[in-house]
């Protein structure tokens, strides 16, 4: 019997469409049906290949954040660098490699960028519609491993395979256990064909909403903000000697040794300042 193979649509209209409907749409991301997995449940999903403009084999696009609430920033600062491997400068980063070619690891860790992956997945709990899935390194990099087991059948619309995510513990001891849904075995991202069109039709374009859909910050902007929190004398010492850094570096600290409640006495001390 002859297979028929279900070609992903790539046709330039669709992408101008999507280019045009960006350009006249402010709010693109918050149209965005985001998932992630819930504490201590398992969910099964299936992977979406590339669709519209999205280059051959890149099924997810990587973007990244850096947190810088705890001294006394804004959070959720794109990073320019590591966000649709751009590769640009930021200067963010920048200063976080001097800090540790200096020896200020503490310190640098409190401007490390902060990495997730945005994929199209159908989520099988919650009907036949594509969500983004927020992934964290973690996961992903599970994902790649099956995918580097399986190869691209498991994105093959017909006979492809789903998979499982279960999310344990919280916080920074979030864990994420992603394996191939063995019990599905082979299957069709929806068996009714019309379903899947829809399904690649409404999923969005993950890499035109990584150039275009996220809040930028320009080089200057960032490099105005890192004068503000730190001053403009930026070396390692001066802000070292910065009240914000050493109140977030005892922070970080007490965590990581375990030590919740005299990390939230930090926090609390921070906060009643401002
Ligand atoms: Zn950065």
């Amino acid at each position: 019997m002859a297979r028929r193979k279900r070609k992903v649509v790539n046709s330039d209209d669709a992408l101008a469409a999507i280019r045009s409907a960006i350009n006249n749409t402010a709010s693109f991301g918050s149209s965005f049906n985001f998932w992630t997995p819930k504490k201590g449940e398992t969910a099964h999903f299936r992977l979406l290949p590339p669709v519209k403009g999205m280059p051959e084999g890149a099924f997810f696009v990587q973007i990244a954040f850096h947190f810088l609430k705890r001294l006394g920033g804004p959070n959720d600062i794109v990073c320019p660098r590591l966000t649709f491997a751009k590769n640009e400068p930021c200067p963010i980063c920048e200063l976080r490699s001097k800090l540790l070619a200096d020896g200020e690891e503490q310190i640098a860790n409190l401007l490390r960028p902060s990495k997730k992956y945005l994929m199209n997945v159908v989520v099988r709990e919650e009907g036949e519609k594509p969500v983004v899935y927020d992934c964290r390194t973690t996961a992903f990099q599970q994902i790649v491993g099956i995918i580097g087991e399986y190869g691209v059948d498991i994105f093959d619309l017909e006979e492809g395979w789903d998979l499982s995510v279960r999310r344990d513990g919280e916080g920074l001891n979030t864990v994420y256990n992603v394996m191939v849904h063995a019990k599905a075995g082979i299957c069709a991202l929806s068996e009714d064909p019309d379903t899947v069109d829809e399904i690649l039709e409404e999923a969005p374009d993950l890499y035109e909403y990584a150039q275009n859909g996220l809040n930028r910050y320009s080089e200057e902007d960032l490099n105005n903000l890192i004068s503000e929190l730190f001053g403009e004398g930026d070396t390692s010492q001066s802000i070292a000697d910065h009240h914000e850094v050493q109140s977030a570096v005892a922070y970080n600290s007490a965590h990581n040794d375990g030590d919740v409640e005299e990390a939230k006495r930090y926090f609390r001390k921070r906060s009643s300042r401002t």
